[in-house]
C-alpha cells in the first residue's frame, strides 16, 4: 500500500508557548498584522493543561488608564475599546465602563446598630450595595473616561476562536519541558513538549515536528514564551516569578450598580484587610491579597486553593454589603499572579532575547488583563517587521534584565 510522503510545510512556524491572555493576544494581532497571511505563516500555541486556565481566566478584569506601564497603558486601553466596538465585547465578554472608588471602613463596629444612609459618609447615591453604617470614608479614584472592565476568562477565549478563524493558527495541549538550541547556543531551533493526551488541533506530520513515545520535538522560526508564573521554569535565568492570590465570584441577591472599591477594612484590634469588590454583569468579583510565597506549582491544574482563604473572602463580603450576603457563591479559586524580580522595573518584559528568534511576553503583574492586546500587537510588530511600531517599549526590553540561552553543560 503506498504511504502518503509528509508534506514539507515553508510557512514561518511561529510557536507561543502558553494560552493566557498574552499568547492568546499574541496570536490574535499576528494574524491581523499586514505582513501575516496564512499562505506564508502558520502559528502553533502549545498550552500545558487549557487555555486561560491560570490567572487570565481568573483575573479580576479591570482596565485603568492609570495601570502600569505608562508606555503601554494607553495602547492597550485603546485596543480594549476598539475589540469591544468591533465585536460587541459589551455581551462577548461583559466590556462596560465604570467608576472605582477607595473604600475605608471598619468591620468591628458591625454588633452597633447604626442605620446610616449613604448620603452619611457622602457615599455614591447608586453605590447602594454597601453598607455606609459600617464605611468611615471614601474616595473617587476614577470615572468612566479611565476605567473599564471586562470578564477575562470570556475575552481570551473570544480571542483565541478570533485567532483561530484564520485557520493558521493551531492549539495543541502539552507542556513544554526544554526549549532546543543551535549547538553554538546562540539561537532557538525548537520546544520538546509532553502532550496532554488530546489535542485541540494535532500537530500535522510536517517535518517540522518528530516524536518519541513521551515527548515531542516541534521545530519553530520564532518562539514566543508567554507562559506568566511559570517563565522560569522554561527559562531558568529571567526573573520572574509567581504569587498565588485567592478569590471568589457572589452572585448577588439583586442586580447591583457598576463599580470597582478598592477597600481598606479594620477586622479586628490592629488587622486589616484590603479586598477589591469588582462588580461585573451579573455577578461581584472579590479578590484577597497575595498569599506569602508558595511556589508555582507544576500546572494550572496544581495550583492549591485554601478553603480558609476563600471562606474569609466569603465572610468579610457579607459583612461589607447584604446583597452579598444574600447572594450564591458561584466560584472559590487561586492562580498566580506574573511578578518580575528586579527592583528597577515592575514590569513586563516584552520582546526579543540575547537568543536569535527566541522572545518572551512575560510578567504582566497586576495588569495583565488591561495590558494583553498591547502586548500582543507589540509583540506583533516585533514577530513581522522587527520591531514595535504602535509604542516605544524599550524600556520593556528582556534583554536588559536578563541573559538567555542553554543552560550550561545543555
Ligand atoms: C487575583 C488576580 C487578580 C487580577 N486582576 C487583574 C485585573 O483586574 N486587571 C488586570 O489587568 N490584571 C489582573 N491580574 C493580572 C493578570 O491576571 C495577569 O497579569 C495575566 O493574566 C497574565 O497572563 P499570562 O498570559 O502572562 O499568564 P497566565 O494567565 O498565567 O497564562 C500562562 C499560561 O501558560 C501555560 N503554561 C505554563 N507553563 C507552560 C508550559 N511549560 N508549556 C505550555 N504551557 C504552559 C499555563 O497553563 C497558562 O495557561 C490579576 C491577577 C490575579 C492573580
Amino acid at each position: 500500500m503506498p504511504t502518503a510522503t509528509p508534506v514539507e510545510d515553508s510557512r514561518t512556524h511561529i510557536i507561543i508557548v502558553g494560552a493566557g491572555i498574552i499568547g492568546v493576544c499574541t496570536a490574535y494581532y499576528i494574524t491581523r498584522h499586514p505582513d501575516f497571511s496564512p499562505t506564508t505563516h502558520r502559528i502553533t500555541i502549545i498550552e500545558s493543561t487549557r487555555p486561560a486556565s491560570g490567572a487570565s481566566g481568573k483575573a479580576g478584569g479591570l482596565l485603568a488608564l492609570w495601570a502600569f506601564p505608562a508606555q503601554l497603558v494607553p495602547l492597550s486601553f485603546k485596543l480594549h475599546e476598539e475589540l469591544a466596538e468591533q465585536y460587541n465585547g459589551a455581551d462577548e465578554w461583559a466590556y462596560r465602563r465604570l467608576q472605582t472608588v477607595s473604600l475605608e471602613g471598619n468591620l468591628t463596629k458591625t454588633s452597633r446598630v447604626a442605620k446610616k444612609k449613604p448620603a452619611d459618609i457622602g457615599l455614591p447615591e447608586d453605590l447602594d450595595w454597601v453598607r455606609p453604617d459600617i464605611m468611615e470614608s471614601w474616595s473617587s479614584l476614577s470615572g468612566k473616561d479611565s476605567t473599564a472592565q471586562v470578564h477575562p476568562y470570556k475575552f481570551t477565549m473570544f480571542m483565541l476562536r478570533r485567532a483561530q478563524e484564520c485557520g493558521a493558527v493551531s492549539l495543541v495541549l502539552g507542556k513544554v519541558t526544554k526549549l532546543n538550541f543551535n549547538s553554538k547556543g546562540t539561537a532557538v531551533e525548537s520546544v520538546v513538549y509532553t502532550p496532554a493526551g488530546s489535542s485541540a488541533d494535532s500537530v500535522s506530520s510536517s517535518s517540522t515536528a518528530s516524536s518519541d513515545n513521551q515527548t515531542h520535538t516541534l521545530k519553530g522560526d520564532k518562539i514566543v514564551v508567554t507562559v506568566g508564573p511559570w517563565t522560569s521554569r522554561l527559562l531558568p535565568t529571567c526573573p520572574v516569578s509567581g504569587l498565588r492570590a485567592h478569590s471568589i465570584t457572589i452572585t448577588p441577591s439583586r442586580p447591583v450598580s457598576a463599580y470597582a472599591l478598592f477597600t481598606e477594612l479594620k477586622v479586628a484590634k490592629g488587622k486589616y484587610i484590603s479586598p477589591e469588590i469588582y462588580a461585573r454583569k451579573d455577578e461581584i468579583y472579590i479578590c484577597g491579597e497575595g498569599d506569602n510565597y508558595v511556589e508555582v506549582p507544576e500546572t494550572t491544574d496544581d495550583v492549591e486553593v485554601l478553603k480558609e482563604r476563600c471562606e474569609e473572602l466569603v465572610k468579610y463580603a457579607g459583612i461589607v454589603s447584604k446583597e452579598l450576603q444574600g447572594g450564591r457563591i458561584t466560584r472559590r479559586q487561586a492562580c498566580y499572579l506574573p511578578v518580575v524580580d528586579v527592583p528597577s522595573t515592575s514590569g513586563p518584559l516584552i520582546g526579543p532575547t540575547n537568543s536569535q528568534n527566541l522572545f518572551v511576553a512575560t510578567g504582566h503583574s497586576c495588569w495583565g488583563i488591561n495590558n494583553a492586546p498591547g502586548t500582543g500587537k507589540v509583540m506583533a510588530e516585533m514577530l513581522l517587521e522587527g520591531e514595535a511600531k504602535s509604542a516605544d517599549i524599550s524600556s520593556l526590553d528582556p534583554r536588559r534584565y536578563f541573559v538567555s540561552g542553554p543552560l550550561p553543560g545543555e
